[in-house]
């Protein structure tokens, strides 16, 4: 596909998107219901009903019946780290076989124009961004995950929590497994606010931050105490009714559903005309200019804040100016302590 019908490439070889970046027309006032209905469809396809459909899968094939989960033994906990880390490894290496390894569309629709091979670094292990981020995520990355999935499997089987049934409540648990998308977002939203005040910036998420020109193995290459505020938006089904394979659903989303916002590429293309679109423009920015775009735009939430980049000159404009009033604010602050 000829990938500057939809956008341009500057002279460091990087592509970007003619169209802003958008949020979605969920929370939005007055209400789009056109937008809406047209963009929909995206809410289910292609990631969250597969995601969906991962859990249904892990429950049924992998996690073992719940007299096993209600003791903790190390047999069913090793196989579901097992399965948890296959699953990583196939799902993330499928897109960057294709499209780092192989480099099967080049560097069509790429937001950096370069590959991470091409850059060494000493910030990473090994001084490869590849090795670094693969390991990161699963020396610690699967592991957290599958810590925390077994806590939530053993307080729902063990009835410290309420089971809601299907068979019982069907409605009541569809409309928490839409409301799960919105869950994950509220959630990384807040956590991620919060790793970028300075301190815990430095000692925690400058690890992901690392990888400036993020692919798929960036996805899970955090700092531990990161993982674990990532995954823990299984625990909100602790404490709100819910079933365990919607709590799986949960951090399936967040697991799996990392790799489409670090896959690097604006569309992958299937086949001579057509592509998927990736949505990953809105947190690729985030890794390009830190400081924008905390949450993926499901809820408008750096709208709200101030924080959000579009990609379009307009934000770069208001982006610049919000540093330089920090910087203005900051000198100030020195200036008052000096004279005191
Ligand atoms: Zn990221
Ligand atoms: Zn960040």
């Amino acid at each position: 596909m000829d990938d500057l019908q939809f956008g341009t490439r500057n002279k460091r070889g990087d592509w970007s998107p003619n169209a802003p970046a958008e949020t979605a027309p969920l929370f939005v006032f007055p209400p789009r219901p056109l937008k809406l209905l047209r963009w929909l469809p995206h809410y289910f396809l292609p990631y969250n009903l597969l995601f969906f459909l991962s859990a249904l899968a892990w429950w049924h094939w992998v996690i073992p019946p719940v007299e096993v989960m209600q003791t903790l033994a190390w047999g069913w906990v090793l196989r579901l780290l097992a399965v948890n880390a296959l699953a990583v490894f196939l799902w993330y290496g499928l897109f960057e076989l294709h499209l780092y390894v192989r480099r099967a569309q080049g560097n069509r629709f790429k937001y950096n124009g370069k590959f991470p091979a091409e850059q060494p670094s000493d910030v990473f292990w090994f001084r490869s961004q590849n090795i670094d981020n693969f390991l990161r995520g699963m020396l610690s990355g699967v592991p957290i995950w599958t810590g925390l999935q077994v806590l939530v499997l053993w307080a729902f089987a063990n009835g410290h929590v309420p089971w809601v049934e299907w068979a019982a409540h069907p409605v009541y648990l569809a409309l928490l497994c839409l409301v799960v998308p919105v869950i994950h977002e509220f959630h990384f939203f807040c956590i991620h606010r919060l790793i970028h005040t300075p301190f815990l910036y430095r000692w925690v998420h400058s690890v992901h931050h690392n990888s400036v020109n993020p692919s798929p193995w960036s996805s899970l290459s955090m700092h531990p105490v990161e993982h674990l505020l990532y995954f823990s938006t299984i625990l909100y089904h602790l404490v709100i009714p819910s079933n365990p394979v919607v709590a799986i659903y949960q951090l399936h989303f967040a697991g799996f559903g990392a790799v489409p916002g670090h896959v690097g590429f604006d569309k992958v293309e299937i086949g001579e005309n057509r592509a998927v679109d990736t949505h990953a423009y809105i947190h690729y920015l985030h890794h390009k200019y830190f400081e924008v775009n905390y949450g993926d735009g499901l809820i408008p939430l750096d709208r709200w804040f101030g924080t959000f980049h579009d990609g379009s000159s307009e934000a770069e404009a208001r982006m610049n100016a919000r540093y330089q009033a920090k910087k203005a604010r900051a000198n100030a602050r020195a200036a008052s302590g000096r004279s005191r």
